[in-house]
């Protein structure tokens, strides 16, 4: 059972990806994380945010939700929006993958979380929002 935790909803303006940044960055801060945990944890929101915020809701204002709780030693985040979903996740999780190489991404948001997180899981359908389950374990490195 989920005892430590919080959940964020915000609307997906530009403004608001520091503010999930800066708001889990805080909250990891209990788990006594070292700096590069914490630098990791808030790399990987980021991207998450900037992810439902960009492709989520391309031409609207939508919501996202932002929920993150405590499992011993660990930290979970969750990125949930309800845009426009993701036809194919396998293909959409491989480096380089980008529906927007016109614009300045560069398809590297989803590896960046694979690598900067422990465990990443990504469930989402065209039409029907996306939902992204993360996880940090925290202490593994030398602090
Ligand atoms: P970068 O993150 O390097 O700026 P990118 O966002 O295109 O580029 P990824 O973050 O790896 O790369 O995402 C890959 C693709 O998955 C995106 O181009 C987009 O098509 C799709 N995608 C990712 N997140 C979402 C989302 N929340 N809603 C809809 N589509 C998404
Ligand atoms: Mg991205």
């Amino acid at each position: 059972m989920k005892t430590d935790y919080f959940k964020l909803t915000f609307s997906s303006l530009p403004i608001n990806e520091s503010f999930a940044r800066s708001s889990v960055g805080v909250f990891a801060l209990r788990l006594n994380p070292s700096i590069s945990e914490i630098s990791d944890i808030k790399t990987a929101v980021s991207e998450a945010v900037t992810n439902s915020i960009v492709h989520g809701y391309p031409d609207s204002v939508g919501e996202i939700v932002l929920e993150g709780y405590t499992e011993d030693d660990a930290l979970h985040i969750n990125v949930f929006d309800e845009g426009v979903g993701i036809e194919n996740v396998s293909e959409a999780l491989e480096p380089f993958y980008t529906t927007k190489s016109d614009d300045e991404r560069s398809g590297m948001g989803f590896t960046i979380m694979k690598s900067f997180m422990d465990d990443i899981k990504v469930v989402s359908e065209k039409g029907n929002g996306t939902k992204v389950y993360m996880l940090k374990k925290l202490g593994i490195d030398a602090k």
